[in-house]
């Protein structure tokens, strides 16, 4: 058991508390924002999802021109890409009837390597979308995650898939802690642990050993 990760999420959630992720209205909201969230920041998600204008439901965006796609989400930058990837992602969809109770019946990892098999869909999408939409125990690693094991010296992993194993060995499958765990995360990366630290008043100062910190606040 690793107590130092356990550390870890126990000093976040008692200081930011529960987050409630994700913010959307359905699981194919999720679903889209997760798309569109690539490589941008999350308040372009929210321009491009409020042009939707209460129609983000996935018959609307399977009857829509690509051109009229596009121009929705452009806000979210990229858009020429992530229209196909919608439709692709929609499209995929469709075989569960548009239904998250029908897809929720289906093992875990069936559903995962189909996302894989998705057009613009990579793990963390994938894991964001089985998580966060379809509320299945896939624990989401990001850029958040890799800095922060990096920085508080927990000895997760390298790449993608060891990050992942390694969390979801320390902490049994639980969608809801999973979910919790990597909001805190996010947050904790945006309010302290950012690209450049903000080390006074985080509350992991006691116990953080800053790997690469000096490094990175000189650069
Ligand atoms: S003490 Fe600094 S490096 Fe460590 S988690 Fe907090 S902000 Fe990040």
């Amino acid at each position: 058991m690793d107590n130092r990760l356990i550390k870890l999420y126990e000093l976040l959630l008692s200081y930011y508390g529960e987050q409630e992720w994700w913010p959307a209205n359905s699981p194919y909201e999720v679903m889209v924002g997760a798309i569109l969230t690539q490589n941008t920041a999350w308040g372009n998600v929210e321009m491009a999802i409020a042009r939707f204008e209460g129609n983000l439901n996935p018959e609307f965006i399977r009857d829509l021109e690509m051109e009229a796609l596009k121009e929705i989400i452009r806000p979210s930058g990229f858009f020429n890409q992530k229209a196909v990837y919608l439709k692709s992602l929609t499209s995929w969809y469709s075989q569960y009837n548009y239904d998250a109770s029908i897809l929720r019946r289906e093992p875990m990892e069936k559903i995962r390597n189909e996302l894989l098999g998705v057009k613009g869909i990579g793990p963390e999408t994938a894991d964001s979308i089985l998580l966060y939409a379809f509320n299945f125990p896939s624990f989401v690693v990001d850029t958040y995650t890799m800095r922060l094991c990096e920085r508080y010296s927990v000895c997760a992993g390298k790449n993608y898939n060891a990050v992942k194993q390694y969390f979801e060995q320390i902490f049994e499958p639980d969608a809801a802690l999973y979910n919790n765990f990597h909001a805190l995360i996010v947050t904790h990366a945006k309010t302290h642990c950012r690209k450049t630290p903000v080390c006074a008043g985080c509350p992991l100062e006691e116990t953080c050993v800053r790997v690469g910190v000096e490094r990175v606040s000189l650069t």
